[in-house]
């Protein structure tokens, strides 16, 4: 979502901190800079006019003047600023009321409001343990609480059963009962949506709020929206109040603006961030790893965390033990690419690791993209266990038919079995050169 304007930036900053003095032209200049970044981001203008008014006040002051780089005090100053444009703080959702505790989840249509309230009943099934109770309240669209249903489901928690003729506020008072009696920890309650903010979407919700007295009232906006994004929130809270933004579709080509400016404009923290369809595609929305992050400084924590998260770590030590032995086979390769899907393939990785800028662009070039790495995972899963086991066996003909079978061509065939074999190849030595040691090149 920042790609653009964290390239812009680091540009703009690297030519600053390669400078031995600063005048304050040169800060000046560099702020101009930045603020043509900012709008091409689609950064709301009053915000990017009293960031980088903050910016400069506090460059040209003392505080660079008395330091040894002032360069370097720049890049700071616009790293604080950002954060605190961002809002400072990590604002989790807060559950802290007595149970059951209502969540009301609000938003626009299709954007990614039933899917959202999904994954969090999900995350906080999973990660605090909560016993989550999921009610759709869109009494005209069926279709919305069948989906909810079947995403319930998906991840394991409940929804109240559906009953016709109810209207949202009836659901809502039958979902609170239900989960007094069943002692449930949270109620998810999912409004309806419209294609466009109205009146009537608003008193709906207004109605709901008032029945069940929500601990949590969530919008729910989608960042390639830009600007709408946060003038849907700003017309929420007003009409309704919220207390958090949920950004949905962080994972598209959105140029950052709504991220940047939801806080300052509506004074509202984002919470947090989809970056995916999948169940598991969501992120606490931290303002420090952020700003880290569009300025380059790499994302080593969020890194960690989703590694530790994603991987089976007993499957990875029992493959990184046959590689050393250098038995590494297509399934093992096929389990190397399934890691590195998880951890949202190479450009999600990439873009966490400090300083890593320029082999990222460098890497999408080669186009070692999450496209090629679901057509390896194609081409492995058309050939047979044997063939897997032993890549030998990987005739002329038996490409041509793996091709087919996993509607690539033959050449992506080729090229799989030689990435196959170069890496085999270097694991074998380095686990011959690592001797005996426990774990392997990628045990992680
Ligand atoms: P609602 O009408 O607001 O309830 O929207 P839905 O939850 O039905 O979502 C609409 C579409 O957006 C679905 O296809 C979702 O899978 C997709 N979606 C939701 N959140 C995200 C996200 O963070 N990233 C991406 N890429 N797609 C999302």
């Amino acid at each position: 979502m920042f790609d653009s304007l964290s390239d812009r930036l680091g540009g703009i900053l690297d030519r600053l901190k390669k400078r031995g003095a600063l005048s304050e032209a040169d800060v000046g200049e560099a702020m101009r800079e930045v603020r043509r970044a900012l709008i091409e981001a689609d950064v709301a203008l009053d915000v990017v006019r009293s960031f980088t008014d903050k910016v400069r006040t506090r460059a040209v002051g003392a505080e660079v003047v008395k330091s040894v780089t002032p360069g370097q005090m720049v890049v700071k100053i616009v790293h604080d600023e950002l954060i605190a444009m961002l809002g400072s703080d990590a604002k989790p959702i807060d559950l802290e009321a007595a149970p059951p505790v209502p969540v009301l989840m609000v938003g626009l249509q299709g954007s990614g409001k039933t899917t959202s309230t999904a994954k969090i009943a999900k995350r906080l099934k999973d990660r605090v343990g909560r016993k989550v109770l999921m009610a759709s309240l869109d009494t005209r669209r069926p279709a919305a609480m069948e989906q909810l249903a079947t995403l319930g489901k998906q991840v394991g928690v409940e929804t109240l059963p559906i009953v016709a003729g109810q209207s949202a506020v009836q659901i809502a008072r039958r979902a609170m009962e239900a989960a007094r009696l069943g002692g449930f920890d949270v109620v998810m309650l999912d409004t309806a949506g419209r294609v466009t903010l109205d009146e009537a979407l608003m008193a709906e919700v207004a109605e709901v709020k008032a029945a069940t007295g929500p601990h949590e009232v969530l919008l729910v906006a989608d960042s390639l929206t830009g600007q709408d994004a946060v003038n849907t929130a700003k017309a929420f809270d007003e009409r309704v109040g919220l207390t958090g933004i949920v950004l949905t579709r962080a994972d598209g080509d959105g140029r950052g603006g709504a991220a940047l400016s939801m806080r300052a404009v509506t004074g509202k923290p984002i919470k947090l961030i989809g970056t995916g369809e999948k169940m598991d595609a969501l992120e606490d929305f931290d303002p420090r790893r952020v700003a880290g992050r569009i300025l380059g400084m790499g994302d080593v924590v969020s890194l960690v965390e989703k590694a530790v998260e994603n991987i089976d770590a007993e499957k990875a030590m029992a493959a990184a033990e046959r590689m050393r032995k250098g038995n590494f086979d297509l399934d093992d390769l096929r389990m190397q690419l399934d890691q590195m899907e998880k951890l949202g393939g190479l450009g999600g990785l990439m873009g966490m690791l400090p300083g890593i800028g320029k082999l990222k662009n460098q890497m999408a070039n080669a186009n070692l993209d999450d496209k090629v790495i679901r057509r390896q995972k194609a081409v492995i899963d058309s050939m047979t266990k044997k063939e897997r086991r032993n890549p030998k066996l990987l005739d002329a003909s038996r490409r041509k038919r793996i091709a087919a079978g996993s509607g690539t061509k033959v050449e992506d065939v080729n090229k799989l079995m030689k990435m196959h074999r170069q890496m085999a190849d270097m694991m074998k030595a380095m686990g011959a050169s690592a001797g005996g040691k426990r774990g392997g090149p990628m045990a992680g």
